[in-house]
């Protein structure tokens, strides 16, 4: 269980309708921005009804002021922060780091998510990080909590006193492609397995999205409790996303053009009042509470829809135009747009194989399955070859040059070609995940690079037919790749059991629900 404070006892209290709000700060470590946060802060501590304030972490890729800057200052209002802990930014020795730190402090509170890639800054672009995603940190932070660190960091140092943290995780409802949507519960899946305790969704206003993502989690026997985003933008802010400015968000048409009118009549609460209507929707399909955010917003905006929302009546529409803005051509997971128990999930269309496949796949099975002769005498050949400096040069050129042209490899010496439908996520994902997407992608296109399809929407398209959500969901979990093994043979390392392979063949003798 994660440690007990003001937002946990709420959080997990089956009785309790939590509400936390997002505050991002800006660059600088001072200023008028940074004052009005504060004020919000010291004014939503003295309501009450807020349990937590959750702080961005450089939000959108920009350098700002670091989440656990403010962290204490808002503990002093009364209201528990909740940091956002990105990993674009650090590599996994910061994370370690960072963590310490945070326990130290007592900021056990964080929602854990890979982040948007770093944006323009001084001189230029941010290199990316990303060491760590989001499930391989989660991991980390388990591992960290029940002292199975060491055996994983193969450290002999004296283990450290373990590290309780409440890990909160994020997922977007609001994909508009199967793709895209069913990578992002089957990640979800593979999140809440390697130790996040809750979640907090994406900014969308699709209602249908809503109730399909509690369904998809108690399909799947998942009771962790879910925080839906309710953001309140001005109009100009939701121009902004709609035309696909914020990685991740999908902002509907129908919604600005809905604001659009409410300005033309100088209906300046409309945007309150559907927030409103939205939390008391929400309330009714299973959120344990709701993550609310906005610009513009003073705290009594706040606690005028908090108001508005308890004073408003059962909802009996759900999917009342007033609040369900459903972006236009969304695929769904149900076909019903309510489903009920009995119902089961739309059949998915993966993809199919492609010919280039077959053929890998066959000298993955030769080389690398262990079973057959002609991948113990190639082992053989590797173990032979790892012994001199010349004979694994030879056999790193030869691989090199086959793999460059099969399929861009990088030479990372941690090959998950096999893991990934036989194409290279070192060369294809900008963020190197290696356990599924990121949540930035739109219309199935990258976040970075849109002009081309999101590296694991190509996955999807190669998987078997008949290939399920679930299955993917419940893969092994592919752990960060060793940097030690950079620009070497991974034919070499894989049969001397150097690679993640090895590493997987010990922990899942330990601890095998990772797997
Ligand atoms: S390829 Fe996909 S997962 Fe990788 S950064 Fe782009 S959108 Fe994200």
């Amino acid at each position: 269980m994660p440690t007990q404070n003001k937002f946990t006892r709420s959080l997990y209290d089956p009785d309790e309708f939590t509400i936390t709000y997002e505050l991002v700060p800006g660059q600088g470590s001072g200023g008028r921005g940074l004052e009005r946060l504060l004020a919000f802060a010291r004014a939503a501590g003295e309501d009450g009804r807020i349990k937590a304030l959750s702080i961005t972490d450089n939000p959108g890729g920009h350098p700002a002021l670091a989440p656990i800057a403010i962290g204490s200052e808002v503990r002093k209002t009364g209201i528990e922060p909740l940091l956002h802990f990105s990993l674009k930014d650090k590599n996994r020795n910061q994370v370690e780091s960072h963590l310490f730190h945070y326990h130290r402090q007592r900021f056990t509170n964080l929602l854990v998510l890979g982040g948007d890639f770093p944006k323009l800054s001084y001189y230029g672009q941010a290199k990316p990080v990303f060491d760590l995603d989001s499930v391989q940190a989660l991991q980390l932070m388990r591992d960290m909590e029940e002292g199975t660190y060491n055996r994983k960091a193969g450290s002999r140092r004296a283990p450290f006193e373990p590290l309780f943290f409440n890990r909160g995780c994020v997922v977007s409802p609001f994909k508009t492609t199967e793709s895209e949507q069913v990578w992002q519960y089957a990640k979800l899946l593979a999140k809440i397995r390697a130790g996040a305790h809750f979640v907090v969704t994406q900014v969308g206003y699709d209602i249908r999205k809503f109730a399909e993502l509690i369904h998809v989690l108690r399909d799947n026997g998942v009771r962790v409790p879910v925080l839906a985003n309710v953001f309140i933008p001005s109009l100009a802010v939701a121009r902004h996303m709609a035309a696909g400015r914020v990685p991740g968000i999908i902002f509907p048409d129908s919604l600005v053009s809905r604001m659009e009118e409410e300005k033309q009549t100088g209906d300046t609460q409309a945007r309150l009042l559907r927030a409103a209507r939205l939390i008391r929707t929400l309330r009714g399909l299973g959120f344990a509470g709701v993550h609310l955010g906005g610009n513009d917003l003073t705290f009594s905006d706040v606690a005028y829809v908090l108001d508005t929302a308890s004073s408003l009546d059962t909802v009996t529409d759900i999917l009342d135009d007033q609040v369900h803005f459903p972006v236009k051509q969304s695929w769904y997971y149900y076909r019903d747009a309510l489903p009920d128990k009995s119902v089961r999930p739309t059949p998915l269309f993966p993809g199919k194989r492609h010919r280039d496949q077959y053929i890998h796949a066959l000298f993955h099975t030769l080389l690398f399955a262990p079973a057959n002769l002609t991948s113990r005498l190639f082992g053989r050949l590797c173990r032979f070859c790892d012994r001199t400096r010349i004979r694994t040069a030879i056999m790193r050129s030869i691989e090199t040059w086959i793999k460059t042209l099969l399929f861009y490899c990088r030479m990372c010496g941690d090959c998950t070609l096999a893991e990934s439908t036989y194409i290279c996520p070192q060369a294809g994902c900008p963020k190197k995940l290696l356990n599924g997407p990121c949540g930035g992608s739109r219309n199935m296109t990258c976040e970075v690079y849109p002009d081309r399809y999101c590296f694991w929407v190509r996955v999807y398209n190669r998987l078997p037919p008949g290939c399920t959500m679930e299955e993917l969901g419940s893969r092994p979990l592919s752990p960060p790749k060793n940097w030690a093994l950079d620009k070497t043979s991974s034919w070499i390392n894989f049969h001397t059991g150097r690679d993640h392979h090895g590493l997987q063949e010990i922990s899942s003798k330990k601890r095998p629900d990772t797997q």
